[in-house]
């Protein structure tokens, strides 16, 4: 439906190129901490991370909503803040507030103008983009008796009016159903394959994992991974033996050293350590994970295992998910603490 002919003369290299983004609000909240981040033209890139890591501070400063503190960027090929290219560019904020008295056809039509589309394309367009949010049995009642799920397709749409090249989309499933979330997978899915790049905030985990080509998570104003899902699992993949239910001084005893900062791990949040040199573990009440994919490399782990009458009920080679990486990027290995929600703290009065 969206007719993709615009390919510039940018056609190659990144769509999205940042280096070095710090942002500081009120002189003390470092919202952003050196961001740097490449998305490549046509694919649909995931940005992941907790409440208040930057995800929102981020998009904004790429649509010049928020201005940075330093930045060095390109964005289809062209500074951040370049006006032509940001016409390209379409964006769904978070906790969007459209005028309660406009119908969703409306909002759509009115965000196209101020894109400067003429008259009849975006009419066109309109119906076109109503239809492929599902929205066009709703498209001309106003959007006060909307759902959140039905707004947030209605944003969607808005963020599509102008055929843009490069569609930034903060929490777009954010109050929305499962078949609402499986049909805005779809759009992203058909924008990819009209060539667009999309580029999302979420913290919906299972979210990203299965629409985006690559992901990057952010903690506390930090990228603490970047690269494809595939990748990213591949290079975590470990052995995992499931235990009959073990104290936790057990496990610290058949593995001497191994988890040395050793509080008993809370359920959920395994604890880490390392059992040599160049092979970390960790365990949560019932699961031992070792960083080996030898076969032979584990046997003496299971030796050990056997020694303290601990029962293995499985054992498996296993890859983890994209929540286990947040997981892990959220955890300091040296302190096993997680890391808070938001930026760093300011400082206490008198501290330097
Ligand atoms: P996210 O979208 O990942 O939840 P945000 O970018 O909204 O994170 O926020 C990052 C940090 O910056 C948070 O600690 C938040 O409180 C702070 N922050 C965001 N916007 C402002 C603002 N306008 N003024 C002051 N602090 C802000
Ligand atoms: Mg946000």
């Amino acid at each position: 439906m969206i007719d993709r002919t615009i390919m510039s003369s940018t056609a190659a290299g990144y769509a999205i190129d940042l280096q070095n983004v710090t942002k500081i609000y009120h002189r003390r909240i470092h919202a952003l901490q050196g961001v740097s981040m490449q998305v490549n033209r046509g694919e649909i890139f995931g940005l992941l991370g907790p409440n208040g890591a930057g995800k929102s501070t981020l998009v904004k400063i790429m649509v010049t909503v928020v201005r940075p503190t330093t930045a060095r960027g390109m964005i289809l090929g062209h500074s951040i803040g370049h006006k032509g290219t940001l016409a390209r560019v379409g964006y769904l904020p978070e906790n969007h507030r459209f005028p309660r008295y406009l119908t969703g056809r409306q909002v759509i039509e009115f965000f196209s103008a101020l894109a400067k589309t003429d008259r009849s394309t975006r009419k066109k367009r309109a119906a076109e983009l109503l239809d492929l949010v599902g929205m066009t049995a709703w498209a001309d009642s106003k959007i006060s008796q909307y759902s959140k799920g039905m707004l947030q397709r209605v944003g969607l749409a808005q963020a599509l009016g102008a055929n843009p090249d490069l569609i930034i989309l903060d929490e777009p499933t954010d109050g929305v159903d499962p078949s609402g979330r499986r049909d805005i997978r779809q759009v992203l899915l058909h924008l990819r394959e009209q060539g667009a790049t999309v580029f999302i905030n979420s913290h919906l985990l299972s979210e990203l994992e299965t629409v985006c080509d690559r992901v990057a998570i952010l903690v506390g104003g930090k990228v603490a991974r970047q690269g494809s899902v595939d990748e990213l699992t591949a290079a975590k993949q470990c052995y995992q033996f499931e235990l009959e239910p073990t104290p936790w001084p057990v496990i610290v005893a058949a593995f001497p050293g191994a988890f040395d900062f050793g509080a008993p791990p809370e359920p959920g949040f395994p604890t880490r350590g390392k059992l040599d040199e160049n092979c970390w573990c960790e365990f949560d009440g019932l699961t031992l994970r070792v960083g080996h994919t030898d076969a032979a490399a584990v046997q003496p782990i299971i030796d050990a295992l056997r020694r303290n009458n601990l029962v293995i009920r499985r054992m498996q080679l296993v890859r983890p998910s994209l929540e286990d990486l947040f997981f892990e990027a959220m955890t300091d290995p040296t302190t096993g603490q997680r890391a808070l929600p938001g930026a760093r703290p300011p400082p206490l009065p008198g501290a330097r």
